[in-house]
């Protein structure tokens, strides 16, 4: 008999974009059609609990003024104000979800708040911001943020921005495009450790990686990004830099979305749970089975058919079990690494 089949294991998973795919509901009361439960995207609460997905990282992105990339490729970034506005409006979403869930949902600012709450069964969410653009080189707006609830962010998303360059978006390619840090990107590492903010190395080009594992005191964390010898896309990371994070004592959240799961690249959803778990493996392979968790990317990116949303996360579970891991192993990958993870960065 499989473990997974007597229990389902609670995951905190590293990324979602549950409050994007909320913003974009255009009718109706998006809060309370992800409390009640509704029939499109990855993640509401009745299908996060009918799979174990007991919280995670949900993240605030401001989209690109348009969708369709230049003729290089490349996305643009929001202008400063706008990219405020729209995150008070996702940050409003996030608290409006924990106030009227009447405990189902909770804003976690601590380990000790992420255990409470899934040991309460309520979802564990930390505000997270992926994209640093509502935020000037004064940083008066990450302070404020920071007291609001901000617990993690990734300077950049797969686009240039004051302090950072994103890497974009490309097949076969290494994550190398780029200058490094700016100025004010070296000076907002500096506040992310006095603030004890997770600093996200997910969509940052290479030299920005590496000028971060130099200047940050903090462990190395790539919240939704794979293994690039297995998939080579330019989100994904290096051996050189899996090796960094694993001796930082940090951690890689495995995403879910098969642009960077497949070995030929292709989007399609026709993609195995064994292609997630020979990520999984790779990575706690070659660093430890300490470094690695999920970054499902849900609401964000297309997930396998198989995976299919939230509620499937017992299929996923049953797959890597198959593959070895025994339970302390999977329970270490579903959600013990990231909460370890985010106490050693936020302290007790
Ligand atoms: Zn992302």
């Amino acid at each position: 008999m499989s473990l997974s089949s007597n229990a389902i294991f609670p995951v905190f998973d590293g990324h979602n974009d549950v409050l994007l795919r909320m913003r974009g509901v255009k009718s109706g009361d998006p809060v309370q059609g992800f409390l009640d439960g509704e029939t499109s995207g990855h993640i509401d609460l009745p299908r996060a609990r009918a799979g174990g997905l007991a919280g995670g990282l949900c993240a605030i992105f401001v989209p690109p003024p348009t969708m369709r990339p230049d003729a290089n490729g490349d996305f643009l970034a929001p202008a400063q104000a706008d990219a405020l506005n729209e995150t008070m409006a996702m940050a409003r979403l996030l608290f409006d979800l924990e106030s009227r869930s009447e405990g189902g949902v909770s804003v976690c600012r601590s380990a000790a708040d992420i255990r409470r709450a899934m040991a309460a069964g309520s979802f564990a969410a930390i505000f997270h911001i992926e994209g640093l653009e509502m935020v000037g080189p004064d940083l008066d707006a990450l302070t404020v943020l920071h007291q609001a609830g901000l617990r993690s962010l990734g300077p950049v998303w797969s686009r240039p921005n004051i302090f950072a360059h994103g890497v974009p978006f490309r097949f076969p390619a290494t994550p190398d495009f780029g200058p490094g840090l700016t100025d004010a990107g070296r000076a907002l590492i500096g506040a992310c450790n006095r603030l004890k903010i997770m600093v996200d190395l997910s969509h940052m080009n290479e030299k920005g990686f590496w000028d971060i594992a130099h200047l940050s005191h903090a462990p190395l964390v790539a919240s939704h990004s794979n293994a690039h010898v297995l998939c080579p896309h330019s989100r994904n990371l290096t051996d050189r830099q899996l090796d960094a994070i694993g001796a930082s004592g940090g951690l890689v959240g495995i995403n879910f979305g098969v642009l960077f799961l497949r070995e030929d690249g292709v989007k399609n959803p026709d993609t195995t749970l064994e292609r997630i778990a020979d990520h999984v493996v790779y990575v706690a392979d070659r660093i430890g089975i300490d470094h690695v968790g999920f970054g499902s990317d849900f609401d964000g990116t297309m997930v396998p058919d198989a995976l299919g949303d939230a509620s499937g996360l017992p299929r996923l579970m049953d797959v890597l079990e198959k593959r070895g891991f025994d339970r302390d192993a999977l329970e270490k990958i579903a959600h013990r690494n990231w909460i370890d993870v985010l106490e050693r960065i936020w302290g007790a």
